[in-house]
């Protein structure tokens, strides 16, 4: 669009989750929390809380118009990647879609969600190695476990289909057929 624009432009993906998006912006630009926080006038740890669920503090509707500008993404649709109300604490990972698309998914941290809807696999809390806790999204630039240094698409062969828990149909056998869409 905008050819006098300064920034490097990183296109968020389908699903993507706000605060790895916005990871992504800063290495790819080399900004720091503090230049992003001057460009758009706000505190540095709101900037810093921004990329951190956890902290429960997701940029407001004029602070996204703001920050659309800079990072050349409509407002609406950094909206959609922002932390769910109901956040599930704990960073998740289906490692079958991240190995289509490496990125972390803002529908993981959907509280009461267990399981990835496109592949029926249970979402992993932890590496299934190690069980070292996920770092927060906007760190995955290793793409692997920080502790054992597993490679997040390595950890699909390690999920669990939705018929192995509960109450699974005895004609359900898990027939190691591959995942047949
Ligand atoms: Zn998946
Ligand atoms: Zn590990």
């Amino acid at each position: 669009m905008a050819s006098d624009s300064w920034v490097f432009r990183v296109i968020p993906a389908p699903g993507e989750s706000f605060g790895h998006f916005l990871g992504r912006f800063r290495r790819a630009n080399q900004l720091s929390h503090r230049a992003i926080a001057d460009h758009l006038g706000v505190r540095v740890s709101w900037v810093e809380d921004w990329e951190r669920p956890s902290r429960r503090r997701s940029p407001t509707e004029l602070q996204r118009i703001a920050l659309s500008k800079l990072v050349e993404v409509d407002p609406k649709q950094l909206a959609k990647m922002l932390p769910p109300a109901r956040l599930h604490l704990q960073t998740r990972l289906c490692a079958a879609c991240y190995a289509e698309t490496p990125v972390h998914q803002v529908n993981w941290q959907r509280e009461g969600r267990e399981v990835c809807d496109r592949h029926a696999l249970r979402l992993l809390s932890a590496c299934p190695i190690c069980g070292a806790g996920f770092r927060t999204p906007v760190y995955w630039e290793d793409e692997r476990c920080e502790q054992c240094e597993l490679m997040f698409t390595q950890m699909r062969i390690y999920q669990q289909s939705r018929q192995r828990q509960g109450r699974s149909p005895s004609s359900a056998t898990p027939e190691q057929s591959g995942c047949q869409q």
